[in-house]
């Protein structure tokens, strides 16, 4: 070994043992050079990284192709952040609600949403959430932290295994709609997603993936320009910008030209359909004016619109509008060419539903 390599190597050993890493921080290639550095051969890593990702092991221990030690070596060096599922609460209507511990005993929350012909997981993405959206339980909550890439990719395990186990079949869809706004802690939710699509985690199709942004156009452009094959959603709720400022705020900053803007330049790239979440409000954006601004909005490219029932939460400032008002939305964007769907709430009755989340289990 030459005296660079031999200097490299040295400080790689003193910078590991000056404090345990989290393990799954590393690269496949990084845990091969990890055991080549200290006298192993470099496949270890890929078991590792094997065990690690595609068999979601929770301690060394777990490793049993591995010596004793090995695993010795591995404890000494590196620990495993696992998630723990504190509290699952499950609805009448079949949905399942995960309180989740994270290393560092904060909470966030999960829930696996079935219905006849699928399996549905929403993941959060930050302990509480930086934006201030009126209608939503998680604003309350102080932002802590982003959430790491494996901490994101436990929470979608977790209720893998949860859909085996109660519904006897895989999960099929993942939707980025709990805690947190994705495009916020953006590399971590891409790290994630590639690790959930990666035959060496969970091979699941990007297609089956939906990012939901609140809307911060600078990251929509920049999903546009890297490519990615997931599925976008925008939580609109308005498009009159003075209506939308009012109960999401960030709006005064991220104006809707400057989203519709960055929407334009995502469908130019990808050519695929953009979905908007909207919520109903009786007397706030509940009137004719309303619809026609949102068939405005969608008209720059293929749209679809889920109309989502509202789930109050505590102070009832945010009441769901009447019948005659969804079937407005739904008779005047069907008239125009959208595809519009009305989605039922799931999981009321244990505060899972959309914009409930906010651990209070
Ligand atoms: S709706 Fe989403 S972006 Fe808005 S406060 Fe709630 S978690 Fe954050």
């Amino acid at each position: 070994m030459t005296g660079f390599f031999y200097r490299i190597n040295y400080l790689y050993k003193v910078e590991i043992a000056k404090k345990k890493r989290d393990i799954r921080a590393f690269t496949k290639e990084q845990l091969r050079t990890f055991f080549e550095t200290n006298g192993d051969q470099p496949f270890r890593g890929n078991q590792v990284y094997e065990w690690l990702w595609q068999k979601s092991a929770h301690t060394f221990e777990d490793m049993t192709n591995l010596s004793k030690k090995t695993r010795e070596m591995l404890h000494d060096n590196f620990v495993i952040n696992h998630i723990k599922v504190d509290q699952m609460q499950r609805s009448s209507d079949g949905t399942i609600k995960n309180a989740v511990r994270l290393h560092d005993d904060l909470i966030v929350e999960s829930v696996l949403i079935p219905t006849k012909t699928r399996t549905t997981a929403c993941v959060s993405s930050q302990v509480g959430c930086s934006l201030d959206c009126k209608f939503c339980a998680t604003s309350r909550l102080k932002r802590m932290r982003n959430l790491n890439p494996d901490e994101i990719y436990d929470q979608v395990v977790a209720i893998d295994n949860e859909s085996r186990l109660y519904f006897d079949r895989p999960l099929s869809n993942i939707v980025f709609m709990g805690m947190g706004e994705p495009l916020m802690n953006y590399n971590n939710v891409l790290k994630a997603i590639d690790k959930i699509t990666s035959p060496e985690g969970l091979g699941m199709s990007p297609k089956r993936i939906t990012v939901s942004t609140s809307g911060v156009p600078k990251m929509i452009r920049k999903m546009a320009d890297e490519e990615v094959k997931f599925k976008l959603a925008v939580s609109l709720h308005s498009a009159i910008d003075e209506i939308r400022t009012s109960i999401m705020p960030f709006n005064a900053t991220f104006t809707l030209k400057d989203l519709r803007e960055a929407l334009e330049y995502w469908y130019q790239k990808t050519k695929s359909r953009i979905t908007y979440e909207y919520v109903v409000w009786d007397g706030i954006n509940d009137s004719q004016k309303d619809v026609d601004a949102l068939v405005q909005f969608c008209r720059f490219a293929p749209s679809k619109v889920n109309l989502i029932e509202y789930n109050p939460i505590d102070d009832g400032e945010f009441q769901q509008a009447s019948n005659k008002a969804i079937e407005r939305y739904v008779a005047t964007l069907e008239r125009n060419g959208i595809t519009v769907t009305v989605r039922r709430s799931r999981g009321k009755d244990i505060d899972a539903a959309c914009g409930q989340l906010a651990n209070k289990s």
